[in-house]
């Protein structure tokens, strides 16, 4: 299937010179939907993941479709002040603006074998900052999955060492 007909593409946004890649038409294709959530679903079966863990908000759309389908535990990655309980933070940049990045102290247990997932692999800032979290709680880090990668960012730099998986390239 050719996904990156359902990816809009929408110049000088949220700023100028910025050229943001709107998954929603994708996610409004139920079939095409499916099919891209179902190829990393069979990555994970490949990885054994134990606990999917997504930032919010767009790697919440990947990955609590692949925590239904293979019936595990998926935790939220959230900005600060949003989990209501004990929290471990990091500290981020992001292709735009800074931010810090929490997780439930009790998400992961230690020696889970974890898949992180995401809408899109931009600089790779806030993937580290995930693998971070992961990482602090003991988590392996087994396998990192995103529908679109924007190559010409070298966000796989960030990356080496872990197993990476991507839908779509641009
Ligand atoms: P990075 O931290 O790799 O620089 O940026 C990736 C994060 O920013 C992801 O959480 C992603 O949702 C968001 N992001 C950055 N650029 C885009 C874009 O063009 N399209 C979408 N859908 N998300 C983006």
């Amino acid at each position: 299937m050719d996904y990156k007909e359902y990816i809009e593409i929408v110049e000088n946004w949220p700023k100028e010179g910025v050229r943001f890649k709107d998954i929603t038409p994708l996610m409004a294709n139920g079939p095409a939907y499916k099919s891209s959530v179902d190829e990393i679903v069979e990555y994970a079966k490949e990885k054994e993941i134990d606990v999917v863990v997504g930032p919010e908000a767009r790697g919440f759309i990947v990955g609590c479709p692949v925590s239904y389908a293979l019936e595990i535990g998926f935790a939220p990655v959230r900005k600060e002040g949003k989990l209501p309980r004990e929290v471990i933070k990091v500290d981020y940049g992001l292709e735009y603006g800074e931010n810090v990045l929490t997780i439930h102290k009790d998400a992961i247990k230690p020696g889970q074998r974890v898949l992180i997932t995401d809408d899109l692999l931009a600089t790779g800032g806030t993937i580290e900052a995930t693998i971070n979290l992961v990482e602090q709680l003991g988590g392996i880090v087994a396998g990192c999955a995103f529908l679109v990668e924007l190559s010409y960012l070298d966000g796989k730099d960030k990356l080496e060492g872990y197993d990476v998986l991507t839908i779509m390239t641009y």
